[in-house]
């Protein structure tokens, strides 16, 4: 895409000039998570998707923020420049914190440019291969039989995995029964998982999908509320819903964002290079494989995903409230 963009010299409004954006400088793509987890790796995908859309060279970064749930990455972009130079990938977490933490250091819906929504992906029951379970049922019933004693990691409160892990424990009324751990993301999550120093996670089938397939992890349901019936190795795991808890439904999305303040040229010359890496037919394939489903339609309009996060708020406040687990 031709770099056309023009920004007005706002402070006094007399003098206009080109300015090609992005110019010689990289655009930062900032994730609040640790490296090769499932945020980590849409971002990777996206950026080399953006970088090919946006052409002329166009130099796309992605930079690891991890911490408190994505939290800390948020505010560093809330904080950045906004020039269009450093922009923010965030899942579900946009949503769910403002609900979790009482010291958020910035607003959701105020100080973010929003440009639109990524993906949607579902998340996975999965397990460490040692475990005595080969199916949901022997799972639940597992868990049940070693209140105390087992351990669920996540990436951090309000991440998604904090975020189904507290929902699912509430739906078999089986909060006592396990201890939560914090990464910094599902990565590292995923490795201690693996190496039999955690016993469960709950993560997004981007993670999973690879871990199953090697064996490495058992899995057992899945959060959403239809199978994943296009997906050959995923198709088989039952929903939550299919085992009896009902109405449970959950999957994550990506959005995209920029600090409050970015001229709107650069804007919508990046929503514009989005909406064409998301229908970018090698970045479509990629995601598919994960079990993860690009969204390439109107709701990838900065505005209707700045009123779906909204949505998102309200809908998740009263749920984590219920919770009552808060942090600083
Ligand atoms: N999947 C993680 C989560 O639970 C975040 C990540 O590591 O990408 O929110």
């Amino acid at each position: 895409m031709k770099r056309l963009f023009v920004l007005a010299a706002a402070a006094t409004g007399l003098i206009a000039y080109a300015q090609p954006f992005p110019g010689a400088k990289p655009i930062t793509l900032v994730v609040p998570f640790a490296a090769g987890g499932p945020t980590d790796r849409v971002a990777r995908d996206l950026a080399k998707a953006m970088g090919k859309a946006m052409g002329d060279g166009a130099n796309f970064v992605v930079e690891n923020v991890n911490g408190a749930g994505g939290t800390i990455g948020a505010t560093k972009v809330a904080k950045a420049a906004p020039d269009g130079h450093t922009l923010l990938i965030y899942h579900i977490g946009m949503a769910s914190t403002p609900a979790l933490y009482r010291k958020l250091q910035y607003k959701p819906l105020e100080d973010f440019e929003y440009l639109g929504l990524i993906n949607e992906v579902p998340m996975m029951l999965i397990g460490k291969r040692q475990l005595r379970a080969n199916n949901y049922r022997d799972f639940e019933n597992h868990v049940r039989a070693n209140a105390g004693k087992l351990n669920i990691a996540h990436a951090g409160l309000g991440s998604a995995s904090h975020l189904c892990s507290l929902m699912w424990q509430s739906a078999i009324k089986a909060d006592q029964a396990m201890a939560t751990i914090p990464f910094g993301g599902t990565a590292p999550a995923m490795n201690a998982l693996v190496g039999g120093q955690v016993d469960l996670m709950c993560d997004q089938t981007t993670n999973t999908t690879g871990q199953i397939e090697a064996g490495r992890v058992k899995a057992f349901a899945v959060t959403s509320a239809q199978r994943l019936s296009g997906n050959m190795l995923l198709k088989d795991y039952p929903t939550l819903q299919e085992m009896g808890l009902k109405g449970f439904n959950l999957t994550i999305w990506h959005g995209l964002y920029a600090p409050k303040g970015t001229p709107s040229a650069v804007l919508t010359q990046l929503n514009s290079v989005l909406k064409l890496a998301l229908n970018d037919p090698d970045f479509i394939k990629k995601e598919e494989g994960l079990g993860a489903l690009v969204v390439n339609d109107q709701r990838s309009d900065p505005a209707a995903h700045k009123a779906f996060v909204a949505s998102e708020i309200a809908k998740l406040k009263p749920l984590i409230e219920a919770g009552g687990k808060f942090a600083d």
